[in-house]
């Protein structure tokens, strides 16, 4: 019986006893250990640094910032392939009450230079890494909630390790873990992250960064920010 059967068999009754067998099943991977519990002191980045944009550039196109090829129509012919894991998956995210939150088909989009890493466009985390997605979904809807954030694309999520190393990702990046790279924001939209990142990120374990192309970065990971330098003191979080 395929795992996606047996989920409906079971009825989402069994599921908090199916994921966590799955939990203890899964042997962590090495690079990949659990989330710290809450650091308190700024650590290091975990994303390669970037050449900084000087003040004089032109902004981005849109066409670079947002992922029109890794859309919801290439998405319906990966997941042709890998139908029950992408079922098993949406079905913790239902059971966690945050199906809603982010399309599937951009919560599993891999790194940007998948094609270059000739990785596959999407990737679904191992089911391990699930409690960190629910996670990070649970900041993205207080973002929404607390009106920080308006529309939310995701361009980059979960990374294998190979993926990880391949499209320049520092060994210990939090995508490995569950991270979200989101769309660029404009400048008042980011001034509110930054400020809800001051007063509530904390609590929330929350890192925030913002790369030279403007695409902002979430994790909860620890409560740290970092910038172009890939040091916290050049976050744009700590520059106002
Ligand atoms: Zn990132």
């Amino acid at each position: 019986m395929s795992s996606a059967v047996w989920l409906r068999s079971r009825g989402l009754r069994a599921l908090p006893v199916l994921f966590a067998s799955v939990l203890v099943a899964c042997t962590p991977r090495p690079s990949a250990p659990p989330p710290p519990p809450a650091p308190t002191a700024p650590t290091a980045p975990s994303e390669r640094a970037l050449p900084p944009v000087p003040p004089s550039a032109p902004p981005p196109t849109p066409e670079k910032l947002s992922d029109i090829e890794r859309d919801a129509v290439l998405f319906t012919q990966w997941r042709a392939g890998h139908a029950a894991d992408v079922e098993a998956f949406e079905s913790f995210l239902t059971y966690e009450k945050v199906a809603d939150v982010v399309p599937t088909y951009q919560l599993l989009r891999s790194a940007s230079m998948w094609k270059e890493c000739k990785a596959e466009p999407f990737e679904i985390p191992p089911s391990a890494m699930w409690p960190m997605v629910r996670d990070v979904l649970l900041l993205v809807r207080e973002l929404r909630d607390q009106d920080v954030l308006s529309s939310v694309e995701v361009v980059s999520a979960y990374r294998d390790p190979r993926l990880n190393r391949c499209a320049g990702g520092a060994p210990g990046s939090s995508h490995q873990q569950f991270a979200i790279d989101i769309a660029p924001l404009d400048a008042e939209t980011g001034r509110r992250l930054c400020a809800f990142w001051r007063q509530q990120g904390k609590g929330w374990n929350m890192g925030v960064s913002r790369y030279p192309t403007g695409r902002i970065h979430i994790d909860r990971t620890g409560y740290r920010t970092w910038g172009a330098s890939h040091k916290r003191g050049s976050s744009y979080c700590l520059q106002e």
